[in-house]
């Protein structure tokens, strides 16, 4: 087998010329004409390289195309070069190029090209040649150490082979340093040849030429099947290895220019590699995340490795997550980002990597230019935030989302606002275990048979629905304000007793009850002032003052008769007005904030949600009903003191009810009480029993909601099982924003959420003084900040604990409590109910107070409003 003799000459007097299979070595080739007769040693072969370099001789495939590929010819420096083909026809020839697949990339590899670098030709150096011949493999010979890196620059060849073998001519070692010097040289893979041993010396170590960059030693041995079998053996493993490596360069150079952040870290989440988008978006040089494990990351971080431990229970079964959360920076913003997390399996089937891809949420543009901007006047101050509890930055967060977005010229269109406070519930109640516990269950659900999917769902309704939620308590908050506001709103009977007995106040005058008025007697200003009932900016205290404290009676029946609370009672509108009036007379007048005024004011905000299309939508009367009289009696006397300050005087009241909801149980019993006492004021005296018993347990229950300890239960029940599950469905269906389906209908009316609707409506209009216009907050702050100084100075009075140290009316910031209020009760369970009852004019109000407080914070003013100007 083999091709003839091919010698020829070109047009421009290249010599092209094959060796016969016949003979033995290149040498031995014919002569050739044109009159240049000569060897093959005095012949040089034009390739790309040969016409500049001395020394080198190049040796081709013959299948490739010929007149891309030229034999021989001499160079005017006399060097050699040649050039040659391998026949087609060969025995062993291989195709010219083949296809590789590394991963899902498929990449062609040209004809593997072999420099042979031998200062001399003999028999070894023409057994690799006519191996590479049988082996389809371009070769080039090279003579001199240069020659053979300038080769190698030139065509980056595969395989080299040195010849060790004759230390008079060079070394090979530092032939091969010299090359492996060269960067190109990384995939190449190198071969000593050398010398036999005789057979009573001992075999050499390799090392000292691993050492110098050999990949491989080769004993010479000038069988041409011995060097092709040498030759096969590395193609078919480190040269397709490094093939395929030198591929995933075109990947990372990808990686590199890609817009997208992009993390890769191993199976246990130890940061392999970070791209330049992740850098400049996290504000981290790649040097000191690359090696580090993600809990190793500043403190705040952790909050990536809390989520991982969520994420994992899906991405371990190999399946990707997506979500949003927030990140923190190296300046030590937070940063809310789109994250997909892709498992990647590798070795064992198991997973080897992480890949983390994320962007900025859409939204948060405006607030990354925010945290650009920041950054450049960052100090001191950044690091000093960067120590504080990752829940109380992320309050912080969400609100500058929104005033970033309400800061800019262009209002933020309602689909924008309602996806950005969906983002925020989604990164505020994944930190909680029992969302930790249910999406590991909803991940387990995917891969179980039906049967174990429906247990499974009988696990959630559980889960969901009973009493397994913890306050938040166990975090330890830095800020003195949030600190004692914690304390105080979310404890009962934490505090040590005093001993000091509060002597609670019982100085109601039902003297003080005028005569009934009727909803027709009310004085013309006051019924104008009530027309205006059904906006969120009416103005409680303008009724206050016209009714002389009486608001909420006036404003009772207004509202009770726009929602046909007589008609669904069966009582007359006497009976109601005089419920009213013994109501608000049990709230203390002397109360700067828990008075009858405050009553009204959440009756008023219940009245406003209520005629929400969804709240509408979602209850029928009987909640509304019950709605508005627990709005109405909810903080029935109120002593003006917290259930801290009564558990620690050891109040009759702390002592009837354990130190437990003390308060909220006494609001929901005493209205009880002061209804069915007196059938004058009996509004449920015509209710069929078991109706008034169900009655009877939604208003219980909404008074009992407002307890402040279990604040964030309620709120995460309500972001679990009506939040996430409606938004789930808004995205599955092609509904425009604002309508709703069958799905989230049955979401909506199933008893048990219509519960935790009507919790999380009476809890934000108790707390809805944040939302109002600026001239109500303020006067709302006041009038709490007031009533929490009476306790304090009562506290210190009679030597008892003090419940909220802070709230010293000589040294208390207002502007810094009410901060703390709104980024630690307010905004997260804001988002949460405006993405369900959509509410954006309160949003609007709530982002532009916060920014009210914050500026006089800047300015360390601590009262209520800016000094007057000088
Ligand atoms: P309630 O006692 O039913 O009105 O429950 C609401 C809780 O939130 C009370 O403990 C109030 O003291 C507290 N609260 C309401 N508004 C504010 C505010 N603007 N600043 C601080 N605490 C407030
Ligand atoms: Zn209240």
């Amino acid at each position: 087998m083999g091709c003839a003799p091919s010698i020829h000459v070109s047009q421009s007097g290249v010599i092209y010329c094959r060796d016969s299979d016949e003979s033995n070595s290149p040498h031995q080739t014919t002569t050739i004409s044109q009159g240049t007769a000569a060897t093959l040693h005095g012949l040089f072969i034009k390739t790309d390289a040969a016409d500049s370099i001395p020394s080198v001789i190049a040796y081709q495939s013959r299948h490739t195309r010929t007149n891309s590929h030229r034999d021989r010819r001499e160079n005017s420096g006399g060097h050699i070069c040649i050039e040659a083909e391998t026949q087609t026809s060969h025995s062993s020839v291989k195709v010219s190029s083949t296809e590789e697949c590394i991963g899902p990339m498929r990449v062609t590899q040209e004809p593997i090209q072999v420099l042979l670098v031998f200062a001399k030709e003999d028999s070894q150096s023409d057994a690799f040649w006519w191996a590479c011949d049988r082996a389809g493999f371009r070769c080039n010979i090279a003579r001199t150490p240069e020659s053979a890196v300038e080769c190698f620059l030139d065509k980056h060849h595969e395989i080299i082979i040195i010849d060790g073998r004759h230390s008079r001519y060079f070394e090979a070692e530092p032939v091969c340093r010299l090359i492996r010097a060269t960067k190109s040289s990384e995939h190449a893979i190198i071969l000593a040849v050398v010398p036999h041993m005789p057979q009573d010396q001992e075999e050499p170590s390799v090392l000292p030429l691993l050492n110098a960059g050999f990949s491989r030693r080769f004993v010479e041995n000038s069988t041409v099947s011995a060097c092709y079998n040498e030759l096969i053996q590395i193609e078919h493993g480190e040269v397709r290895s490094q093939f395929k490596l030198r591929a995933c360069n075109s990947v990372f150079t990808a990686l590199e220019h890609c817009q997208e952040a992009v993390e890769i870290t191993s199976e246990d989440h130890v940061i392999q590699y970070v791209n330049p988008a992740f850098e400049k978006m996290m504000g981290y040089h790649k040097g000191e995340l690359i090696g580090k494990e993600l809990t190793e990351l500043p403190k705040s971080d952790k909050n990536r490795a809390d989520l991982l431990d969520t994420i994992n229970t899906c991405i371990k079964k190999g399946k990707e997550w997506q979500g949003i959360y927030y990140a923190r920076r190296k300046c030590g913003d937070s940063i809310q980002q789109h994250v997909k997390i892709t498992p990647v399996i590798g070795q064992g089937g198991k997973i080897r990597h992480f890949v983390s891809i994320k962007r900025p949420h859409s939204d948060n543009n405006k607030q990354v230019h925010k945290i650009s901007r920041d950054e450049r006047y960052s100090g001191d101050n950044s690091q000093s935030e960067c120590q504080s509890l990752r829940h109380k930055d992320r309050r912080k967060e969400s609100v500058d989302v929104r005033s970033i977005s309400s800061r800019s010229s262009d209002a933020p269109s309602l689909q924008n606002r309602r996806y950005s406070s969906m983002a925020r519930i989604h990164s505020m109640t994944i930190e909680a275990p029992i969302t930790k516990v249910i999406n590991i269950i909803n991940a387990a659900q995917e891969s179980s048979p039906v049967t174990v999917a429906e247990a499974l769902d009988r696990v959630l309704e559980i889960l969901r629905t009973t009493e397994l939620y913890s306050p938040q308590l166990a975090s330890k908050e830095d800020d003195p304000h949030t600190n004692d506001l914690v304390g105080g709103l979310m404890s009962d009977g934490l505090r040590k007793l005093s001993g000091n007995e509060y002597v609670f106040s019982k100085n109601i005058s039902q003297g003080q009850l005028t005569m009934p008025v009727t909803l027709n007697d009310v004085p013309p200003s006051i019924a104008e002032m009530l027309d205006g009932e059904d906006h969120w900016e009416f103005n409680i205290l303008e009724l206050e003052a016209a009714t002389h404290k009486r608001p909420l009676t006036y404003l009772g029946l207004k509202i009770f008769a726009r929602f046909g609370v007589c008609e669904f009672l069966n009582c007359t509108e006497a009976v109601l007005r005089s419920w009213l009036q013994v109501i608000e007379a049990n709230y203390h007048a002397s109360n700067s904030y828990h008075n009858s005024t405050h009553a009204a004011d959440v009756l008023h905000a219940t009245a406003y949600f209520l005629r929400k299309e969804r709240v509408k939508g979602s209850l029928d009367q009987q909640d509304e009903v019950a709605a508005l009289i627990a709005a109405t009696v909810h903080d029935v006397d109120h002593p003006g003191r917290t259930n801290s300050f009564l558990c620690n005087a050891g109040s009759e009241l702390a002592i009837l009810y354990n130190d437990t909801a003390v308060l909220e149980s006494h609001h929901a019993a005493l209205a009880f009480q002061l209804t069915v006492r007196d059938s004058k004021c009996n509004i449920f005296k015509n209710m069929e029993r078991t109706q008034f018993r169900t009655l009877r347990q939604s208003i219980i229950d909404m008074v009992l909601a407002t307890e402040m300890t279990r604040h964030f239960e309620h709120v995460n029940k309500f972001v679990n099982s009506i939040n996430k599950p409606m938004a789930a469905m808004e995205e599955c269906s092609s509904n425009s924003e604002g309508s709703d389906c069958e799905g989230q209908a049955s979401i909506r009316n199933s008893p048990e959420n219509r519960l935790l609707i009507k919790r999380m409506m009476i809890k934000c209009a108790d707390v809805a003084n944040p939302c109002r216009t600026l001239e109500l907050c303020i006067e709302w702050a006041g009038r709490i900040s007031e009533e929490y100084f009476a306790q304090t100075d009562e506290e210190k009075r009679q030597g008892m604990p003090v419940v909220m140290p802070v709230f010293d009316r000589n040294t208390c910031s207002i502007p810094k409590s009410q901060i703390s209020f709104i980024e630690y009760f307010i905004t997260d369970m804001f988002d949460a109910w405006d993405a369900f009852a959509s509410l954006p004019g309160l949003m609007e109000h709530l982002s532009e107070n916060y920014k009210y407080w914050k500026s006089l914070d800047e300015m360390k003013c601590k009262s209520l409003r800016p000094p007057p100007p000088p």
